[in-house]
C-alpha cells in the first residue's frame, strides 16, 4: 500500500513508524524547513553565537506502557534525558526538543518545504497537491495535521471526521525567547503560572544545554488569545517586563528577542485515538485527537497505523 501522511510531527512520525513495521511504503510531507512541529528548536543569531531555544513543547511525561518502553529507547540512543525540574517524571529531548523527531524523521523518506493545499480522491486512490508538486497513485491520505488545519481538507471528503475536527478547538500561546549578555545570578530556573505567564524557564539550565543564558516564556493563552494580531516585537517586549517582574529584577536589556506566534497551541483532546476510514482509505491522528501533550500524539499515531494494518483501505 502507499501511503501519504500530511504533517511529519509527532503523530504523523510515530504513524509512519507503526506503518513501516508492517511493511507499507510510506511518505511523509510537511510545510516546515525541519523536523520538529510544536517540537521544534529554534536557532537565534546573538552577538554570543547562535542560542538554540525549545520555543514549543518544554518538556514531556511517559505513562502509557508502549510510550514508556519508546522513551527508553530513545534514552538508550542518548536522544531524551530526565529533567526533573517540572516534574519528578519529566523528560527533554537531547539536544533539543526536536531530537526525537528529528531521529524518526532519519527512518523515513520525508519532504519538508511541501505545503498540501489540497487532497482529491479519484477511482485510483488519492492525489495531493502542493503548490510546486503533485503527488499521485495514493491509496491512503493521512492527515496528521492540527484540527484546525485539518477541518478544510476534511469538510470537502468526510463530514463526521470534519464535525470531530471541528469540535476539538486549540488555545493559541504567544512565545517569546530572550539572550542576555550574562547570567542570572540569582532566581529560579523555571516559572510557572505567574500573572500573563503560563510558564518561562532558563532554556540553556535544562540539562545538555549550555550557552549563553537564554529565556523562554511563554504566556497564558488568554493573554495570547487577546494579543494575538500583534507584531511579535511588541509581544516580545511586553512579554519581557512581565519576565522581569515575575524574576523580580530590573535587568539590563536582552542583547536578542524574539517572539513566536503557535495559533494552534494546545489541543483540547477529544479522547478518541484516531480517525479511519477504510473505504475512502482516509485516516486522521494528531494529539487533538487524545490531548495536548507529546505523549498523546505518539499513541495517536500509533492508534491509527494499528486501524490501518487491522483494517487496510480499499
Ligand atoms: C507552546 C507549546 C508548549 C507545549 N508544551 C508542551 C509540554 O510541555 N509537554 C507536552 O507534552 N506537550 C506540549 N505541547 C504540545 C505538543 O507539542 C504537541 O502535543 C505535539 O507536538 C503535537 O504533535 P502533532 O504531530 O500532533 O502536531 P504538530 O507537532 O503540530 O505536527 C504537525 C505538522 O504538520 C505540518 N503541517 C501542518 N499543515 C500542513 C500542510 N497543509 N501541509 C504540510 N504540512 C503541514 C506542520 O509543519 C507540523 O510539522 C506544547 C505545544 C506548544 C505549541
Amino acid at each position: 500500500m502507499r501511503i501519504a501522511i500530511i504533517g511529519a510531527g509527532m503523530a504523523g512520525l510515530s504513524c509512519a513508524d507503526g506503518l513501516k513495521a508492517f511493511g507499507h511504503d510510506v511518505i511523509l510531507l510537511d510545510k516546515a524547513r525541519g523536523a520538529g512541529g510544536r517540537m521544534s528548536t529554534r536557532r537565534v543569531e546573538t552577538s554570543l553565537g547562535e542560542v538554540s531555544f525549545d520555543h514549543g513543547a518544554q518538556y514531556f511525561t511517559a505513562r502509557s506502557p508502549d510510550f514508556c518502553k519508546q522513551v527508553e529507547s530513545w534514552a538508550a540512543r542518548g536522544i531524551v534525558r530526565r529533567w526533573q525540574l517540572p516534574a519528578p517524571d519529566a523528560w527533554i529531548g537531547a539536544p533539543g526538543m526536536n531530537a526525537m523527531v528529528k531521529a524518526m524523521a532519519g527512518e523515513h523518506d520525508v519532504r519538508w518545504n511541501v505545503h498540501v493545499n489540497r487532497i482529491e480522491r479519484h477511482a485510483g486512490g488519492w492525489l495531493l497537491e502542493a503548490d510546486e508538486t503533485r503527488f499521485g497513485d495514493i491509496d491512503t491520505a493521512i492527515l496528521a495535521i492540527p484540527a484546525e488545519q485539518a477541518l478544510p481538507f476534511l469538510s470537502l471528503h468526510n463530514f463526521s471526521m470534519a464535525r470531530e475536527a471541528l469540535l476539538a478547538r486549540s488555545q493559541p500561546c504567544w512565545t517569546a525567547m530572550f539572550t542576555l549578555s550574562q547570567p542570572l545570578i540569582q532566581g529560579p530556573d523555571m516559572i510557572r503560572d505567574e500573572d500573563d505567564i503560563a510558564w518561562a524557564a532558563r532554556n540553556n539550565a535544562k540539562p545538555g544545554r549550555g550557552g549563553p543564558e537564554g529565556w523562554v516564556v511563554q504566556a497564558r493563552p488568554e493573554w495570547s488569545a487577546r494579543h494575538i494580531d500583534r507584531p511579535a516585537d511588541e509581544i516580545a517586549m511586553l512579554l519581557w517586563v512581565r519576565l522581569c517582574a515575575a524574576l523580580k529584577a530590573d535587568l539590563p536589556g536582552p542583547i536578542a528577542a524574539s517572539a513566536h506566534r503557535w495559533r494552534y497551541a494546545m489541543s483540547g483532546g477529544l479522547g478518541l485515538g484516531s480517525l479511519w476510514n477504510a473505504p475512502m482509505g482516509l485516516g486522521v491522528c494528531g494529539d487533538w485527537l487524545l490531548g495536548p501533550r507529546i505523549e498523546c500524539a505518539w499513541v495517536s499515531g500509533q492508534d491509527l497505523a494499528r486501524q490501518i494494518v487491522e483494517m487496510p483501505s480499499g
